[in-house]
């Protein structure tokens, strides 16, 4: 399988060569060459499979540059009972008739970045040492991202992380996390200042070309095509659960912000899983929402970037988006450009015509619905899922919940994606039900462990100077 960039750079390219990279050299998102269909003989092979074989199955298709036994070999130490705490990996929760939980969160951070990110972990380990090569990942974390990368990535040769996070703006668990780790290749840097302020210190570094290169500096943002990749998976390993023939279809609800988990789900629909609709939810950033219900896609400024009570959905643009409109504008990679390039730049926006548009929503086209909800949605849904069902859902979840239940359609299972464990987000479900959110019993008690992070203030050129004194 070669890649492409949606902005038309055709080089041809194998999964290895942009494993490690980030944006494609012409600004845009990588993507294969064309999506391999999965016909019904391989549908039905397919269906039973234990998830580690299952995602070995389905990367094989698109990874034709690492040998088949070593993949296989990769796929099994990262999809393992006792990484993701059930043989099942993502087991799917009966709320009721018809209406599912997927759980995506049992991993080692409780939120569902784990799924891909653990097998980062191990395919940049194992790229690494056949290249002989080091990556000191560089990244900025407002909670889940960071922490997910640094579990994934603690204690594996050739890599380091260093994580910038706003100094004592996570919350109590997310802190504990992270700075409880002790690999010597995890770096846990407090910046004294907000979010923002670690996302330009990592820019200002990134754009420092000479010390990038001098130093292996890399990235594991959202953008990385292997952890879309990984995503993939679990739509087939939630519709094989939900679903006792390949004639039925299902649709699944999905808690949004990047446009990273739903782009996988995308991707699996063009492969022929059989997915009626693929509902998009948003918190009161509805940035996508909007584009689903309009045809527009308007970036928000900083000041119009809600903070909301669903964090890990508060974006102000989806940096995946790209590869759908790609997708939907028939490849036409010379109109990507001009949508994501100049026009975006220009206009802060664009607007589809109403005929490049349309197959987005329809069910013969791309099939995508969408909704957002709100804080006092979200503390509603929390507490009718307790009240009904007896289970306690985080507030993305809950966001996911709301917006499926608008669109279920008679004889269609709807699953919706757990995307966090409700011991995530402690004060919201405090708020709502009154009652403390316990997390797993291996990470009770965590808030209480000695922490390594190293506070420094909000200087890029001190950061520099810290990667240059701990690369090595
Ligand atoms: C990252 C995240 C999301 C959003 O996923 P995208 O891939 O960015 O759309 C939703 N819920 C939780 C808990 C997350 O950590």
């Amino acid at each position: 399988m070669k890649y492409l960039s949606t902005r038309g750079d055709t080089t041809p390219r194998g999964f290895s060569d942009i494993l490690l990279e980030g944006l494609a050299p012409d600004g845009g998102l990588f993507l294969p060459a064309s999506y391999p269909r999965i016909d019904a003989a391989t549908l039905a092979q397919w269906r039973g499979l234990p998830y580690a074989e299952l995602a070995f199955r389905i990367l094989s298709l698109y990874i034709d540059d690492i040998p088949a036994a070593d993949l296989q070999r990769l796929c099994a130490a990262t999809y393992t009972e006792q990484t993701f705490g059930t043989p099942r990996i993502t087991p799917l929760k009966t709320l009721e008739d018809g209406l599912y939980l997927e759980a995506l969160s049992n991993g080692p951070t409780l939120a569902f970045k784990d799924m891909a990110m653990q097998l980062l972990g191990h395919l940049f380990e194992y790229e690494l040492a056949r290249r002989g090569e080091e990556l000191n990942i560089l990244g900025a974390t407002s909670g889940d991202t960071g922490s997910a990368a640094e579990y994934a990535m603690r204690g594996k040769k050739g890599v380091r992380v260093f994580m910038l996070s706003p100094h004592g703006r996570m919350s109590p668990f997310q802190q504990a996390q992270m700075f409880s780790l002790q690999d010597a290749n995890i770096h846990n840097i407090a910046i004294e200042g907000v979010f923002d302020d670690c996302q330009d210190i990592v820019k200002a570094v990134s754009n420092d070309l000479d010390f990038k290169r001098r130093h292996r500096i890399g990235t594991v943002n959202s953008i990385n095509w292997a952890r879309l990749l990984a995503q993939v998976v679990y739509y087939f390993a939630g519709y094989f659960q939900a679903t006792r023939s390949n004639d039925e279809r299902v649709s699944f609800a999905v808690p949004s912000g990047n446009f990273g988990n739903i782009c996988a789900g995308h991707v699996a629909r063009m492969m022929g899983l059989p997915i009626e609709r693929l509902v998009l939810a948003t918190n009161e950033n509805n940035v996508l929402d909007e584009f689903f219900r309009t045809g527009t896609y308007r970036v928000r400024s900083s000041a119009e970037t809600h903070e909301t009570s669903s964090p890990s959905m508060d974006i102000s643009k989806a940096s995946n988006f790209e590869r759908f409109v790609f997708d939907l504008l028939g490849r036409d990679a010379e109109r990507t450009r001009e949508l994501f390039g100049a026009t975006l730049a220009r206009e802060g926006g664009f607007t589809l015509a109403s005929d490049e548009f349309a197959p987005a929503t329809r069910a013969d086209g791309f099939g995508f619905a969408s909704g957002s909800s709100t804080h006092a949605d979200r503390l509603a849904t929390i507490r009718e899922a307790w009240q009904r069902w007896q289970t306690m859902i985080d507030t993305h979840t809950a966001d996911g919940l709301k917006v499926a239940r608008d669109h279920r359609q008679p004889g269609v299972p709807m699953i919706v994606l757990e995307t966090a464990l409700p011991a995530k987000f402690a004060a919201t479900i405090v708020e709502a039900l009154g009652v403390q959110p316990e997390p797993p019993p291996a990470l009770r008690g965590i808030e209480a462990l000695p922490r390594r992070c190293t506070l420094m203030a909000a200087d890029a050129q001190a950061v520099k100077q810290y990667i240059e004194m701990h690369c090595r």
